[in-house]
């Protein structure tokens, strides 16, 4: 015959998690997410030369016209939180890395003459979030395990895209 409800076993282990020291919560390496974000105002349009004015209107509307954007960027850094530092990444230096690597870059440009590494990009944020992925990949060093998680690009407050990078599904 079998009771029915949680395992008593089961629910003694929960009481005892629950009662565990700062100490040993750290020591099972907690996985957390850190983010930062920041706002950039850029000019861009959508427009693909393959394609012919005409295709080009039909396909991007009024964002085929020159116009601009207040954009938003969210970064997240997923990993263990470190037991000597209490951190995953130092959130200063992700701060820093976006600044030099994203908002410096494209703050008040035109994201389709001013910015070299946009060239041949159709700058929907779908393209700019790949785009600021892989500017950043290469300088995020946190504690090991850390890695680039997610990175967030909003054009206004109804539209943003989310980019996991080329290994997420
Ligand atoms: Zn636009």
């Amino acid at each position: 015959m079998h009771s029915v409800g949680i395992p008593t076993g089961r629910a003694s282990n929960r009481g005892q998690i629950g009662d565990l020291s700062v100490e040993s919560r750290a020591a099972m390496s907690a996985i957390v997410e850190i983010s930062h974000s920041l706002e950039f105002s850029a000019a861009h349009r959508l427009h693909n030369p393959n394609f012919t004015d005409a295709e080009n209107l039909a396909l991007y509307g009024p964002c085929n016209t020159l116009h601009g954007h207040n954009y938003g960027v969210e970064v997240t850094v997923r990993g263990p939180l470190s037991k000597e530092t209490g951190m995953v990444m130092d959130l200063n230096v992700l701060m820093k890395l976006m600044q030099s690597e994203i908002f410096e870059p494209v703050d008040h440009k035109n994201l389709g003459t001013d910015v070299p590494f946009l060239e041949g990009v159709i700058s929907t944020a779908e393209n700019l979030s790949v785009v600021f992925w892989d500017r950043l990949l290469p300088h995020i060093k946190g504690g090991e395990g850390c890695r680039l998680h997610r990175v967030r690009v909003t054009e206004s407050r109804s539209n943003r895209v989310d980019y996991y990078g080329p290994a997420a599904s």
